[in-house]
């Protein structure tokens, strides 16, 4: 999944002609007053922490300023900021626009319906979240006809938009359902977009783009916003793998096993510091790869929760005890492995071999991999 910041968003929505902010990014305190100075950025301006997550607003991380020294003073603090466990490196400068009504606007995919839909609410903004969902429009669309200008016309209606602002918005969605097609998008949200005057402008943008489309979009893949470096790598050799915050690894196979092992770890006091999704391999050295990627995050200790289809028993235990001889003894950590399914004695018998021991228990393997982890016995 490639997330796009705010100002990559914006970008984006430049060239396809999404009208927006005159705006500009900044790295330093120096830069932003520059941007000001400059004249590139008109006061007065927003400053804006360039982080994935939102609730910016409301958090602190959109400031006003009504002159340079100010900016430069509002990105000194934001760039300061840690937001939601993002540490700020970017803010975005743009010039402050004077907003009638703000709306909300996207295209997602409802994986449900299996089409793409337009979302659209009159009462957009920061309070988005907390917004009935009787004031919430959808439209579900036919992707070969497109979004057409009666469904357009239609959130016209919903926005209570008329006259020229009813043009704009015909537009500017036409626009969007052209961005959401031809970059493959998952995800194009204009939040608030805003009516100033008779017209509209984005103040807002949230842009994902769809994890296997990717080849078809080069200029995404140097974008690393969102990465670990362990999390670079792993995307390379395509293997699953995410960092969090704790510290106990966590090795299962197939989405749902990996997130259900996180519950129960946490369940039971532990903190999971890296998951590895093993998917369906059946690769003894995939699994060895995977697992001398996840001993690079040193995890106290590493929970193996397996179970046994397509990715068989045997093929992870033998790819698990080489991993294991690779891993130098200084950087060793206690494994709890719990493998069940096809191959399961097979598997239970290449591990035992190596010493060490299966907990076919889902409750006593993780109360012990918690336990190792705290460095209990
Ligand atoms: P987030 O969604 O993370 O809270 P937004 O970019 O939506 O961040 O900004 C939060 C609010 O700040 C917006 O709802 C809007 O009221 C205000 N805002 C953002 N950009 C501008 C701008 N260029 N001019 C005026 N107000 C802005
Ligand atoms: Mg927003």
């Amino acid at each position: 999944m490639v997330k796009l910041a705010e100002w990559r968003g914006k970008e984006l929505f430049r060239t396809y002609g999404i009208p927006l902010p005159t705006g500009q990014v900044a790295r330093s305190p120096a830069e932003a007053e520059a941007t000001v100075t400059s004249g590139r950025v008109p006061l007065p301006c927003v400053v804006k922490a360039q982080v994935l997550a939102g609730g910016r607003g409301k958090g602190g991380a959109v400031r006003f300023a009504t002159t340079a020294a100010e900016a430069r003073a509002a990105a000194e603090a934001i760039l300061a900021l840690e937001f939601k466990g993002e540490k700020v490196r970017e803010v975005l400068l743009e010039g402050k626009v004077a907003i009638a009504r703000e709306l909300y606007v996207s295209l997602t995919l409802d994986r449900s319906a299996r089409l793409p839909v337009l979302i659209t609410s009159a009462r957009g903004g920061v309070e988005i979240e907390a917004v009935d969902d009787a004031e919430i429009d959808r439209q579900w669309v036919d992707p070969f006809p497109g979004l057409t200008a009666y469904a357009r016309r239609h959130a016209a209606k919903v926005l209570g938009l008329a006259g020229p602002t009813a043009r704009a918005l015909d537009d500017l969605l036409a626009k969007l359902w052209t961005i959401f097609q031809a970059e493959d998008a998952e995800l194009v949200e204009i939040n608030p977009l805003a009516v100033v005057g008779d017209g509209l402008v984005a103040l807002d943008a949230k842009v994902i783009i769809e994890d296997d489309a990717a080849f078809r979009h080069p200029q995404y893949a140097a974008i690393q916003d969102d990465r670990t470096p362990l999390e670079e790598i792993a995307r390379e050799k395509e293997i699953a793998f995410v960092q969090l915050d704790g510290n106990i690894g966590v090795i299962a196979n197939g989405a749902g096993l990996t997130m259900a092992t996180l519950d129960v770890l946490k369940e039971f006091g532990g903190s999971p510091g890296v998951f590895l999704d093993l998917g369906g391999t059946d690769d003894p050295k995939k699994v060895t790869e995977a697992f001398l990627l996840m001993a690079q995050a040193h995890p106290k200790a590493v929970f193996l929760n397996i179970f046994g289809g397509v990715t068989r028993c045997d093929t992870v235990a033998k790819g698990l005890v080489e991993a294991m001889g690779q891993v130098p003894a200084s950087e060793r950590f206690p494994l709890v492995a719990r493998i069940r399914g096809n191959n399961e004695a097979l598997g239970i018998e290449i591990l035992r071999a190596a010493g060490i021991a299966s907990v076919p228990d889902l409750k006593a393997s993780a109360q012990a991999v918690v336990a190792a982890a705290e460095g209990r016995p």
